[in-house]
């Protein structure tokens, strides 16, 4: 297909008016074509209007219809083939093996919140009889059902061309709530985007939906993506990126006239607690294990390890000694944008230049001009207590190693950190009570618990949790990743007394949908 460099907003291609946003292939540095123009305020009101009036129509779609829909996305993004593949490589830098396991879990998501929409239990349906005779009040009939919140902005991540961005975890977890979405594409992949942007809505016409229920915008987040937070009829927005952007978007979203959850997901150091006898027992097999997921797709993952914890002796010394010279051989692999490239270099600065760090190991210089030379740093933990930028997240391959004096300074440095996607223990039998010291405090701190794995590579279910307290995310009570993430998108309403004619389907007498609900306390199938 020959990318037009057009944004979608509902049936019509659209060629902006605002400023230049060209792709750079980050190996080479070279602009790819076409040139994509920014969007102006008409244009991002338009998509409003017409999400506004697909809303009515698509929320009220039934369960078969929004999950024949979604699974037709998915359809359709297979279908584009391997252009879709060398695109997102000549955009983002990153490897074919790495795009096709995100387009397969991109699909995936999508077909796994069609069964959720087919499932209906989303819906939380909960009736509450009428007691005339209850003394000393009579209770009225009651009934909830969730429905969705309205139209959603997403913002597409950097770091993930396919599974977060145009047709990823926030727009799959959208529609399938039933909100139509205006997504504000990543300007690092404007090509990928049209594509997706373009199966989505062949999605859309050949599920004969209203086409506002999805358009693609392109343009700066500071222009398009502000304006399209502080439309009023956006009601609720997904976003993955920087602390900056994201905090900016909820300033906006607040100071609205009618403020608006956003869920952003911004930024994380996943600490690594390696506990003394695992350290002591498989210090090596540790080291090997912990550079393999620093170095995965160049440390440009949330769920990157930035951080690990030890008890400062022999056994850290030797786990320092082994992950570094595994650093050293580090290739440097392309990162995926010029900005974060540079981005990574300040923040590896900004740790190398610390009087109270210790650099450990430098990885090896690439040979593209955006290359992450992947680094390990030391400090101890009386300096990271004391030194706040020492929790900053660098965004790819680095990591920094926290000396403890012993087990209770590790509780000190964990009670300390900011919230986190993810924390990992790293234990055998004889560090249960250690850790049992340290879960409740990591409870607090992070959205998902790992024993003896790598936060890296995070599966796509029900019982994840891609989440955790500010700043790794806006909303510590939701997920982004999994089938969880529907909720939030939702928002309950309870009708009272409404004759059957009036109450939703789903809630009438008789159960007509067939979805299990709640009836006077027990669930009903
Ligand atoms: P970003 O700069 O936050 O950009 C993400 C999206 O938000 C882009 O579409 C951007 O628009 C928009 N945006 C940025 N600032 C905005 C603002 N003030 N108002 C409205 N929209 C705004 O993130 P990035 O480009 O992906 O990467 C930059 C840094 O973010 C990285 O170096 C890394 O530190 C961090 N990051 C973290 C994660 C994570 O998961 N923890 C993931 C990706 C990135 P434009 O098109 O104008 O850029």
């Amino acid at each position: 297909m020959t990318l037009q460099g057009t944004s979608l907003i509902g049936w019509a291609t659209v060629t902006g008016s605002r400023g230049e946003i060209r792709a750079i292939n980050p190996a080479t540095g070279a602009p790819l074509d076409p040139v994509y123009h920014g969007g102006s305020e008409a244009e991002v009101a338009r998509a409003c209007e017409l999400a506004e009036t697909a809303f009515g129509v698509y929320r009220e779609t039934t369960l078969e219809a929004r999950a024949a829909f979604l699974e037709s996305v998915a359809d359709e993004i297979e279908a584009i083939g391997d252009e879709l593949i060398e695109r997102a490589m000549a955009e983002t830098g990153l490897p074919r093996a790495r795009l096709e396991g995100e387009r397969g879990r991109t699909c995936g998501q999508l077909r796994l919140f069609a069964s959720v929409v087919r499932a209906g239990e989303w819906l939380d349906l909960r009736l509450d009889p009428a007691l005339p005779e209850r003394q000393p009040l009579p209770r009225a009939d009651l009934r909830q059902r969730h429905i969705p919140l309205g139209p959603v902005a997403v913002f597409g991540a950097s770091n993930f061309p396919l599974a977060f961005s145009v047709a990823g975890g926030d727009t799959a977890s959208a529609l399938a709530a039933g909100c139509p979405v205006i997504v504000k594409a990543h300007s690092a992949h404007p090509g990928t985007s049209e594509l997706v942007g373009r199966a989505v809505q062949r999605a859309v016409e050949k599920s004969r939906l209203p086409e506002g229920v999805f358009s693609l915008l392109f343009g700066s987040g500071r222009e398009v993506g502000q304006a399209l937070v502080a439309d009023p009829r956006i009601q609720a927005v997904g976003f993955t990126g920087s602390r900056a952007g994201g905090t900016a978007l909820m300033r906006t979203a607040q100071s609205r006239p009618q403020p608006i959850p956003v869920y952003a997901e911004m930024s994380s150091i996943n600490p690594v607690f390696l506990l003394p006898e695992a350290l002591q027992a498989r210090g090596a097999q540790l080291a090997e294990g912990f550079v393999a997921s620093l170095n995965m797709g160049a440390g440009q993952f949330c769920t990157n390890p930035g951080l690990v914890i030890g008890v400062k002796g022999a056994e850290l010394a030797a786990f320092v000694e082994a992950a570094g010279s595994a650093v050293k051989q580090s290739a440097g692999q392309t990162m995926l944008t010029p900005g974060i490239h540079s981005a990574y270099e300040q923040g590896v600065d900004r740790l190398a230049s610390n009087g109270k760090v210790r650099e450990a190991a430098r990885g090896q210089v690439g040979e593209t001009a955006h290359a992450c030379q992947a680094g390990l740093f030391v400090t101890t933990a009386q300096d990271f207590l004391t030194e706040a930028e020492l929790q900053e997240e660098v965004f790819g391959a680095t990591s920094l190693v926290i000396e403890c004096a012993d087990v209770s300074e590790m509780q000190r440095v964990a009670a300390q950190l900011e919230g986190q996607l993810t924390a990992t223990l790293q234990m055998d039998d004889g560090d249960l009570d250690a850790a049992k010291q340290l879960l409740p405090i990591l409870e607090r701190k992070a959205g998902r618990i790992l024993a003896n794995g790598w936060p890296t590579g995070v599966e796509v279910c029900h019982a994840m949790v891609h989440g955790g307290p500010f700043p790794a995310t806006s909303d510590a009570r939701t997920t982004s990743v999994g089938s969880a993430a529907i909720f939030r998108f939702l928002r309950p309403v309870c009708y009272q007394a409404l004759p059957q004619g009036l109450l939703p389907e789903p809630l009438r007498d008789g159960n007509p949908w067939g979805v299990t609900r709640l009836v006077d306390g027990k669930r009903e199938a």
